[in-house]
């Protein structure tokens, strides 16, 4: 089964994609955790990417599914793929279906994590409070300066993946406000139709 979790940041997207990972034994291909691992080890790509990133803007569909296709080449006898925070365009989305029908496999679900905007907000805010209180670093992005331009170009660019998923049969929406127990209960009944 290969299924793409779809939502702005902040959804929860990458928190249903390890609970997905940890009870079906699926690959999560997260190509956030990519870009920012091509980021920390200071790779060609990663230098390229670095400031695109930090600002909350995407980087090119050209590198992502060029990550996307790596993954899928590598882990090709996986049972099964959560896509998570890809495809973020429609291109991509085009993409994906390609790469997939290269390798006789089809997308079985589309997950919408469905939230509202002021949730978002204090998710992320309250991701990076924590993660500077446990006497680490926040994300890079994780500030309301790049947090705004990051719900930008998920409305602008990302969102319309809803409507083209839908057209084609494949959409199911899930409330992500409830709690993360909940949220997997959801999607479990979705991934069941
Ligand atoms: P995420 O961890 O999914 O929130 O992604 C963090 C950042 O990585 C995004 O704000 C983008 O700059 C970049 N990124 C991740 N996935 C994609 C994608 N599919 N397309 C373009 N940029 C992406």
């Amino acid at each position: 089964m290969n299924i793409i979790l779809l939502g702005p940041p902040g959804a929860g997207k990458g928190t249903q994609a390890s609970i997905l990972v940890k009870e079906r034994n699926m690959v999560q291909l997260s190509t956030g955790d990519m870009l920012r691992a091509a980021k920390t080890s200071g790779t060609e790509m990663g230098k390229k990417v670095a400031a695109v990133m930090d600002a909350g803007n995407l980087v090119t569909d050209e590198i992502v599914i060029g990550l996307i296709r790596e993954q899928l080449e590598v882990q090709k006898d996986a049972n099964g793929f959560i896509f998570d925070g890809f495809p973020r365009t429609l291109a991509q989305a085009d993409a994906l279906g390609e790469l997939l029908a290269e390798m006789d496999e089809a997308l079985d679900h589309v997950i919408e994590l469905e939230v509202n905007e002021d949730v978002l907000v204090q998710r992320i805010l309250g991701r990076a409070a924590e993660a500077v209180a446990a006497g680490g670093t926040a994300r890079a992005d994780d500030n309301e300066e790049s947090l705004k331009i990051r719900l930008m170009a998920y409305y602008k660019q990302t969102s319309p993946l809803i409507g083209y998923y839908y057209a084609k049969g494949d959409l199911k929406s899930v409330d992500g406000l409830a709690s993360m127990e909940d949220v997997a209960g959801s999607i479990k009944a979705a991934l069941a139709t």
